[in-house]
């Protein structure tokens, strides 16, 4: 009768994400849609009416420990106590808002429009600093269209703080990852990344960190400065089908489809249920443009790879296990190796791409520590002068000073979920212990092992398995932050 009645919420809840999916997918390819909110209203009433009520009655006398259903109950009870508490559905109408808003916006330099991808190009390569500045000035525009909907999002965030009463992202983490005294010390990291990011900058450029403009980070900081390694477009999908026949996977029979479209992410992947992804991605034609695809695949497999009633299990899982295992993949292209066979990167440029990557990726680290410090402070605190609280943040972790604007609501980071920055933060944590591990193991920077050994340990055994316990059989040790920072891609071994 259990098993049963568990079966009957588990195939309605499934039924639900892929309206779910499709709406979402309609919505970035301007496709018509219906609001997820709809769909959200529905799923509120069905916790209210079937869910809870079988919960209350079955919870306290629950007997199987630690398997299959009791894991699905738990699930489904958090799920539950977060819609019934706090109020999802606006929250969600306000980040479809921000969402279009970032969709439908019209970037232009000089009164003339252009695409997003064309205002990142000029970011990241354009050796003309006012130039750069028009194309950042885009954003604070952006950010102003969103700040309004942002600070009645975090409003409503800041309720469901407050009830769940989280002092620091300490007890945040312990509570919604289950990772006991895990200590993320922000000013600490932060301390470290820069005096490394710092450095490299003077050696390699001869450019103090702290003189810099925001627009000039990303100059300094992206993979790829220039059209010297640029990619055609067409390449893209071959150089994933190559290396993953390479790793002894068949692409062409995996049920992942890929659409090139302008869309506020990086990329994005989404999982129409069962065995079939749908990748979304910018028409860009730089290096870091596919690591950004290899990421998305590492949905898309994250995805597919379940079976059955495990869909619903692995949602379950933490979406910073997901942002890890997806940013597994991502890292493959910052393998020398790689560089060297499948994009013919010359051996003479390997190390300064080397150098770009690593640069990119202390950056990343940084913008992360503001999202979340951010977050932290505009959900715990009242803030008279938010867009200052965001400048002076931005300099207290990074060392640039940021000028009293709205750039910081140009993101979808903040609309996505409370504290998703956080979720990348920890997938550097799970992507370089395992990676670490693999490049160890497996002799050392053999990228075609990554994805065959994160399928077994970490995809395969679907959502039965802890996602901490998966970490620890494949790495032999729970996740652990001082490999946070570390960077294991030594420059004397290409
Ligand atoms: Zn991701």
């Amino acid at each position: 009768m259990l098993k049963h009645k568990l079966e009957e919420i588990s195939n309605c809840l499934e039924r639900f994400s892929e309206r779910e999916d499709k709406a979402k997918f309609n919505m970035y390819m301007n496709l018509p849609h219906e609001r997820l909110e709809s769909i959200e209203n529905e799923r509120l009433a069905y916790y209210k009416n079937v869910i809870e009520p079988f919960i209350k009655t079955y919870k306290m006398n629950f007997f199987c420990k630690n398997d299959e259903l009791y894991r699905k109950i738990q699930y489904l009870t958090k799920n539950c106590i977060q819609y019934i508490h706090f109020n999802k559905v606006s929250l969600s109408s306000i980040a479809q808002d921000i969402i279009q808003n970032c969709i439908k916006f019209n970037f232009a330099i000089d009164g003339k429009n252009v695409s997003r991808s064309k205002i990142l190009k000029i970011l990241e390569s354009s050796s003309d600093p006012k130039l750069r500045k028009k194309a950042w000035d885009n954003f604070v525009l952006l950010g102003e269209k969103n700040k309004r909907l942002y600070v009645k999002l975090f409003h409503l965030r800041s309720e469901e703080i407050k009830i769940l009463k989280f002092l620091d992202i300490k007890q945040w983490i312990n509570y919604q990852y289950g990772l006991k005294n895990f200590d993320i010390n922000i000013s600490s990291i932060a301390h470290d990344v820069r005096r490394e990011l710092a450095n490299l900058l003077e050696n390699l450029y001869n450019v103090k960190l702290s003189n810099l403009k925001p627009w000039d980070v990303d100059y300094f900081c992206s993979f790829t400065p220039n059209d010297k390694f640029s990619i055609q477009e067409n390449q893209f999908e071959n150089i994933l089908k190559k290396t993953l026949k390479s790793s002894g996977y068949d692409l062409n029979k995996m049920k992942i489809r890929f659409y090139k479209v302008e869309i506020p992410y990086d990329g994005l992947c989404i999982g129409t249920f069962f065995d079939e992804a749908k990748i979304l991605y910018n028409p860009r034609k730089t290096i870091e443009s596919l690591s950004y695809l290899f990421h998305e695949l590492g949905h898309a497999f994250h995805t597919i790879r379940q079976k059955g009633n495990d869909y619903l299990l692995a949602s379950a899982e933490s979406s910073a296990f997901s942002e890890g295992v997806a940013t597994c993949f991502e890292k493959i292209v910052m393998n020398p190796l790689f560089l060297k066979q499948e994009l013919k990167v010359k051996k003479d440029d390997i190390f300064f791409l080397l150098k770009r990557m690593q640069l990119k990726y202390l950056y990343d680290i940084l913008k992360m520590l503001i999202g979340v410090e951010f977050e932290r402070n505009v959900y715990l605190q009242n803030y008279d002068n938010i867009d200052q609280l965001y400048s002076n943040i931005y300099q207290e972790i990074t060392g640039i000073e940021h000028p009293q604007n709205s750039f910081w609501a140009s993101t979808i980071h903040f609309a996505r979920d409370i504290y998703s920055l956080l979720d990348y933060l920890l997938a550097e944590m799970i992507s370089n212990q395992t990676l670490y591990t693999i490049y160890k193991k497996q002799g050392y920077k053999n990228y075609l092992y990554v994805i065959p050994l994160i399928d077994k340990y970490y995809i395969l055994p679907g959502g039965k398995i802890d996602w901490k316990e998966k970490i620890k059989s494949l790495t032999n040790s729970y996740l652990i932050p001082r490999f946070f920072i570390h960077w294991n891609i030594q420059n004397d071994e290409v």
